[in-house]
């Protein structure tokens, strides 16, 4: 094993500065949406919507993925659209974490986990609550005392759409009481965007938390810094540990697969806890129109394998951040032993800023949280690490070999590791644009997983050992064998 920087392809990182000295860079609208339609860089979060001068939109693309758009008229030809957009912006995860997180001694940097004050493992004490949410729970309870002690009036989050039709069945919404914030838990692997809530806040007087993927919290510190309305009114950010984001062509696909007809899908909860095994183990539940339930486990649907990464949105190819490393606060599922036995599910938790930490302090009544260190929760996260370090490193490899744009990014470009791992990272590309195709063409569920079978049955053969390694496996254990054969005799 090498050092922990090198396992997680730092070690050629180049200089913070690389992503810092090139601040104002201007780009005019259309030659903003040009780069992202070009690098395939657009998770919809929604910021480059909401700055002052834009008229940009974000909209469900045929594919389910939300994406920016044009607006009805063309934008202020000043609006600074580069430094708004975490995937065009010249500032990096770290250069952005510095400054709203103001590490000083208490705080300790480390290259997957990002700069923390104090690392945690959990979850809350309220069974029942806990048994609603994700894992933990202590996002919900973290928004929660937020309410409660002040800090903010409201939360913007994830809650049911209120209305479906567009094929979405979650968006972001403002919870301004207890109740509201605990009927938004759970993990929803949908898009959605921040544009609609974020003209709520410019024009509220309230001070608000907000709860995002990685890309999102980056999205909304860049607001912070640009428009001073957002630095004032968004007052915490929690941010979710993130291995991927999902096309709506996912919950789609889900719901097909269990047997519900187009239009027949009411509510989807994708992460339904078990009582028995372990916490990875959960179930998909499925609620129809007609109010009847279908409950399937989440191993046991195609669709479903996080490693391959099916419907995987493909801004995601090109992220570095699985932690949230820019939010007050990050939380996670305590994906290792001994916590991932418990089938009710136990948190990983990052306090970053020192608001965080005195958030927590005291709590101790409510929640049960005790210290790890970031190898535990890099640990937690190997896969997505990995991923986001190794894999990225190659994709950006191949991307630069195209000529192809793509954003700056802490990872160095480098296609240097075993053949095998480059097959399943090229694989699984493969399998993100062919799903997204695929679906849309195929006539039924069915149709779908055999023009899906080939590709899949390809990448999990790349996981089998190759004939050479098995030859010289077995020729290894013969060599064994005789030499024991001998020692034996002489004997
Ligand atoms: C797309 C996605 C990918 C993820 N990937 C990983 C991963 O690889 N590894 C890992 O450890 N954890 C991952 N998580 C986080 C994990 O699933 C849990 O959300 C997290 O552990 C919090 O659990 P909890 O029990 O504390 O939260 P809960 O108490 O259940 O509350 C969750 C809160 O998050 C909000 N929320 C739900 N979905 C979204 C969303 N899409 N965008 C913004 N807010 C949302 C809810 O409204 C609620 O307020 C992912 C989450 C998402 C949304
Ligand atoms: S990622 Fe966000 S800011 Fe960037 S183009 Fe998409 S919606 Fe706009
Ligand atoms: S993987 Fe990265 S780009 Fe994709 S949704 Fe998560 S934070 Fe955003």
């Amino acid at each position: 094993m090498g050092s922990p920087d090198r396992d997680l392809g730092l070690a050629n990182t180049p200089p913070l500065s690389a992503c810092s000295d090139s601040q104002d860079v201007r780009l005019d609208e259309a030659s903003f949406l040009s780069i992202v339609r070009a690098g395939d860089m657009c998770t919809g979060c929604g910021a480059c919507a909401a700055i002052t001068g834009s008229t940009l939109q974000v909209g469900l693309s045929p594919k389910g993925l939300l994406q920016v758009e044009e607006g009805r008229a063309p934008s202020d030809p000043s609006t600074d659209f580069v430094n708004t957009c975490p995937f065009v912006t010249t500032r990096s995860e770290d250069d952005l974490a510095t400054s709203h997180l103001l590490p000083d001694s208490t705080t300790h940097y480390d290259p997957g986990v990002g700069y923390s004050r104090r690392l945690l493992v959990g979850h809350v004490r309220d069974e029942k609550a806990r048994a609603l949410s994700s894992s933990g729970g202590i996002a919900t309870w973290v928004l929660q005392r937020l309410l409660a002690t002040g800090v903010v009036d409201s939360v913007i989050h994830v809650r049911p759409s209120e209305d479906s039709a567009a094929g979405l069945h979650f968006e972001y919404a403002i919870s301004s009481s207890s109740l509201e914030i605990a009927d938004g838990a759970k993990t929803r692997y949908s898009p959605v965007t921040l544009a609609r809530v974020l003209e709520t806040v410019r024009a509220s007087n309230s001070a608000f938390a907000v709860v995002g993927v990685p890309c999102f919290i980056k999205a909304v510190r860049l607001l912070q810094e640009k428009e001073p309305v957002f630095a004032k009114r968004i007052v915490f950010t929690v941010g979710l540990v993130c291995g991927h984001m999902k096309s709506s062509l996912f919950t789609a696909a889900l719901a097909s697969e269990m047997g519900l007809a187009p239009g027949e899908l009411r509510t989807i909860d994708y992460r339904a806890k078990g009582t028995v095994g372990p916490a990875s183990d959960y179930n998909i539940e499925l609620t129809r129109e007609d109010g009847g339930s279908v409950v399937r486990p989440a191993r046991e649907m195609f669709s479903y394998d996080w490693g391959k990464g099916l419907f995987r949105y493909p801004a995601c190819d090109v992220c570095d951040d699985v932690l949230a490393e820019t939010a007050d606060i990050s939380i996670g599922d305590a994906w290792l032993a001994p916590y991932v036995a418990n089938p009710q599910g136990t948190s990983i938790v990052a306090l970053r800023s020192q608001q965080a930490v005195e958030l927590l302090s005291g709590s101790g009544d409510e929640v049960c949280l005790e210290p790890v260190d970031a190898d535990q929760i890099r640990a937690s996260q190997a896969g997505g690490l990995r991923d986001r370090r190794e894999g990225l490193a190659y994709r950006l490899s191949r991307r630069d070999a195209a000529h192809h744009i793509r954003p700056l990014k802490r990872v160095a470009a480098s296609a240097d590791i075993p053949l095998q791992r480059r097959r399943i990272y090229a694989q699984r590309m493969l399998l993100r644009a062919a799903s997204l195709e695929m679906f849309l063409s195929a006539g039924t569920f069915d149709d779908f997983v055999s023009r899906m079978s080939p590709l899949i049955g390809e990448y999990e053969r790349l996981y089998r050992p190759s004939a050479v390694r098995v030859r010289a496996s077995k020729a290894k254990g013969i060599i064994r064998r005789t030499a024991l054969r001998l020692r034996r005799r002489r004997r």
